[in-house]
């Protein structure tokens, strides 16, 4: 069960459809210094960590009240020293917007951008920090949720590592989902946030940031709220956010966490997940649609599908008729091509992503729409 009000199914980059469980375990109030709650913080704390691989203690989890770009740029302006040289890996808008972060905070930054169908190419990135011995930090999207492309972040981590820079890695719609575990790929630090693979509600953001990198980040921030060093440290003193936290928010991600872990992990949930885009792809393809990316770059997080040709086709009235037949889509954000995007992650099986696609050749039908 996921739906008591019988909500659409959202087939979008998040928020996205959440177990009814998850939503139930948000009806109740929390005190914030209660020691329930603090409890919840460092149990959601240890859960993430324990999903990003951290052993030992390398790294720590620190949550922020916030979307997940709340959680990316007060990664970047907190653990990036005011004089770091940056360089970013762009491939679509939110490659752009940590540009634009860097940007806001005063954060000298290169960008090495691809068209948003090719990942970033790791053989320039290796010559391009060899003859830039300046830069201090790399900052990549592991999927680039624009056209739903797999970036090939361990080739760029260990790139990174060669040339002795730290990177900071956007795993914002894969972690949870997709294999990244700080043991295998070195980084300074993961951002993500709660609404996405890890199927919580929206509102809290997370840095998985190298330990001792984050004890030398005092007085980087050039913000108060988004200073992750001092968040972290008012974690460590007495288990409490520094600033009113979103009690339900948190709850919704200890339930989700478990669900997570009782799901299987990483492995099981990027499996149910491939298994949605899977069905998604060769239906939507069935039905005459054209993937924008070719499969091997293709992430089981979002399809982007041309636009179809047919002049009967307008998007607006495509979404309105999807959605009264109970799905919600996504438009397209790309720069070149028209284009709009179907998710396949949240609480979604396979008999759902079967179910959107008869609902969307239906609406081909409703709409004299031939492809
Ligand atoms: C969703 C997302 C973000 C953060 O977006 P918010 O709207 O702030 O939650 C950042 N990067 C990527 C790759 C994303 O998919």
């Amino acid at each position: 069960m996921r739906n008591l009000q019988n909500d659409p199914l959202l087939l979008t980059p998040g928020p996205l459809t959440t177990s009814e469980s998850v939503k139930k375990a948000m009806v109740r109030d929390w005190g914030s210094r209660d020691l329930e709650f603090i409890a919840m913080t460092k149990r959601v704390r240890l859960g993430v960590e324990e999903i990003a691989g951290v052993a030992d203690g390398s790294h720590v989890c620190v949550l922020l009240q916030g979307s997940g770009t709340f959680a990316v740029e007060a990664a970047i302006t907190s653990l990036i020293p005011r004089d770091g040289r940056v360089l970013v890996l762009v491939n679509g808008a939110y490659g752009h917007r940590i540009g634009r972060v860097c940007d806001y905070h005063g954060r000298e930054y290169f960008s090495m951008e691809t068209d948003e169908n090719v990942p970033p190419n790791v053989s320039e990135l290796a010559a391009f920090l060899a003859s830039n011995a300046d830069i201090t930090h790399v900052v990549a999207v592991h999927c680039e949720t624009t056209s739903g492309i797999l970036n090939p972040i361990a080739e760029i981590a260990k790139v990174v590592r060669d040339h002795e820079c730290h990177l900071i890695i956007d795993a914002m719609s894969s972690f949870g989902a997709l294999t990244l575990s700080v043991q295998d790929v070195p980084c300074l630090a993961i951002v993500a946030s709660s609404n996405k693979c890890l199927e919580g509600t929206p509102g809290i953001g997370f840095v998985v940031a190298e330990r001792e990198a984050l004890q030398k980040a005092k007085g980087n921030a050039n913000s108060l709220a988004l200073d992750i060093h001092a968040q972290w440290v008012g974690f460590e003193i007495n288990g409490q956010w520094r600033f009113t936290p979103p009690t339900q928010v948190l709850a919704a991600l200890d339930q989700a966490i478990s669900e997570h872990k009782k799901e299987g992990g990483v492995g099981a949930r990027g499996r149910r997940y491939a298994a949605n885009c899977q069905v998604l792809i060769e239906g939507m393809r069935r039905l005459g649609f054209k993937t924008y990316l070719s499969d091997n770059l293709q992430a089981p997080i979002i399809v982007t599908f041309h636009r179809p040709r047919d002049r009967n086709f307008a998007f607006d009235e495509f979404y309105g008729r999807l959605k009264d037949k109970g799905f919600a889509i996504y438009p397209g954000k790309l720069t070149k091509t028209d284009s709009f995007r179907i998710g396949c992650i949240g609480h979604l099986f396979e008999d759902d992503m079967k179910a959107a696609v008869e609902a969307v050749r239906d609406v081909l039908t409703e709409m004299e729409i031939s492809l």
